[in-house]
């Protein structure tokens, strides 16, 4: 069993006590909601007649089904204003705090929290979406979670949750130009496997992420579910404090000394035990596609699509599937694939520095002929960050559509959709089949950067050509 670790001391903190099913009630320091999970949740508070039990624990936002070009209300699409009265009524009624559009704080809810300094070293933090982990970025210990859950959470600021284990996942060394965080967390997950995590947490350690910002980490920890873990973190350090500092919601005055002095007991003991370690060199990772139909189907961009000869008996049914749906010929290079869309956002990748190095590749070029190709920051304040860089007329000059904050095309619960068997260059996380809103559609998960290159080429391209 791990010990000593950040997560063992974060768990054994806010322990609640042991439930008859063996699970342990865990205190949630923070309950972030949306649109989407939060309605039948609250639906069925009202139907127990149960108030929510910490208003001021608990944080709205609007991202998933609002539209990034126009968001005049009410919106076209009925179904999603009729989401979004049900948000807007509830935080009313239940004195939540919500950030709303035109705010200048609402976005994707995994980007405003920590813009915002809600996420904090050694929190709790559930959210009725996948990509909670992200927050494990600060130290934070954060789960996706269900709409029962949401529920439970909404009534007694707790969940009941089985402990996980805890693999240490280290990476040393510089990365190359051109390599960024998402690519180390797709060579990861390609490594480890979409089920290598199930029943861990993974505390990312190294001198990698060491050196990383607090945005890459975010980028890392936040894909730590794609690669089947529960939780992912990186410990705090005076990276998380710098980030930190001076944001809205973070300690001020002599409780902010006070605060990075328990912050910092909080990291992973030098003695800590882990369940299991694993240990990858950064010199080994390249810019980094997926070709198939989960994040653990990914190869460098110098390989080839992998031939069925490669596979692991275990691995060859999916392989099949992904081929089929896919329709790439094993065996052919990944470079050069045709793209049809270029969608760069998500709270994977739709941050101030995502946009940049983006912007980097897209500066003075123009996107391909035939190429739908956009930007959809991550947040209200991502969005105005970036165009006070002047960021906006790059994209705009390069033949990007310049849009407003939300998930988009992450999900495309929004019009943002793919068409038909369309094939996408995406920064999001995700390449399930249908995902981006096309029951053929194709997505090509890479880096910003990448897909900026794939914008400007109208073809898979390896960016370090374009740095
Ligand atoms: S950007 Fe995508 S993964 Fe992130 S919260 Fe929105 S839909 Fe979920």
């Amino acid at each position: 069993m791990s010990k000593g670790t950040l997560f063992d001391k974060v768990w054994d903190l806010h322990t609640v006590g042991t439930l008859p099913s063996g699970q342990t009630q865990l205190f949630i320091g923070l309950h972030l909601i949306h649109e989407v999970t939060s309605p039948q949740a609250f639906a069925m508070l009202r139907d127990r007649n149960l108030k929510v039990m910490f208003p001021d624990r608990t944080v709205a936002t609007v991202d998933h089904i609002v539209p990034t070009d126009s968001q005049a209300r009410p919106f076209i699409d009925s179904l999603a204003e009729e989401m979004m009265q049900e948000l807007e009524r509830n935080c009313k009624d239940n004195n939540i705090r919500f950030y709303n559009i035109g705010s200048g704080s609402q976005g994707i809810v995994h980007v405003i929290a920590p813009e915002q300094g809600l996420t904090q070293p050694g929190m709790t933090i559930a959210c009725g979406d996948s990509h909670t982990s992200t927050h494990g970025a600060f130290g934070a210990i954060a789960f996706g979670i269900g709409t029962s859950q949401v529920r439970d959470v909404l009534a007694s600021q707790t969940l009941a949750l089985a402990k996980l284990k805890v693999r240490k996942v280290e990476v040393n060394g510089t990365l190359k130009p051109g390599v960024y965080a998402k690519d180390v967390i797709l060579h990861i997950i390609r490594k480890l496997g979409v089920k290598g995590g199930v029943g861990y947490a993974y505390e990312y350690a190294g001198t990698t992420f060491e050196h990383m910002s607090m945005e890459e980490r975010m980028t890392v920890c936040n894909m730590a579910i794609e690669g089947g873990a529960r939780c992912g973190y990186v410990n705090p350090d005076a990276v998380t404090f710098e980030y930190l500092k001076g944001r809205d919601f973070a300690p001020t005055g002599a409780d902010w000394g006070k605060a990075v002095e328990w912050w910092t007991s909080l990291r992973s003991d030098a003695d800590a035990e882990y369940d299991d370690v694993v240990v990858f060199d950064a010199a080994d990772i390249e810019p980094t596609v997926t070709w198939g139909i989960t994040p653990g189907q990914g190869i460098g961009v110098s390989e080839a699509v992998p031939t069925a000869d490669s596979w692991a008996e275990e691995d060859r049914v999916l392989a099949q599937e992904a081929y089929s749906y896919m329709d790439l010929a094993p065996g052919a290079p990944i470079k050069g694939t045709k793209i049809d869309v270029c969608f760069i956002g998500s709270c994977t990748n739709g941050r101030i520095s995502d946009l940049r190095e983006a912007a980097k590749v897209a500066k003075g070029r123009h996107v391909a002929d035939g190429i739908k190709a956009f930007v959809v920051p991550g947040s209200e304040r991502v969005k105005q960050q970036a165009e006070s860089e002047g960021l906006d007329k790059i994209f705009e000059a390069a033949g990007f559509e310049w849009r407003n904050a939300g998930c988009s095309m992450c999900l495309a619960m929004n019009p943002d959709k793919l068409v038909g068997q369309q094939i996408s260059a995406s920064s999001s996380n995700r390449n399930f089949k249908g995902r981006q809103g096309s029951s053929s559609g194709r997505t090509l998960l890479m880096s910003p950067a990448m897909v900026a290159a794939a914008a400007i080429k109208g073809q898979v391209t390896d960016v370090r050509e374009l740095l």
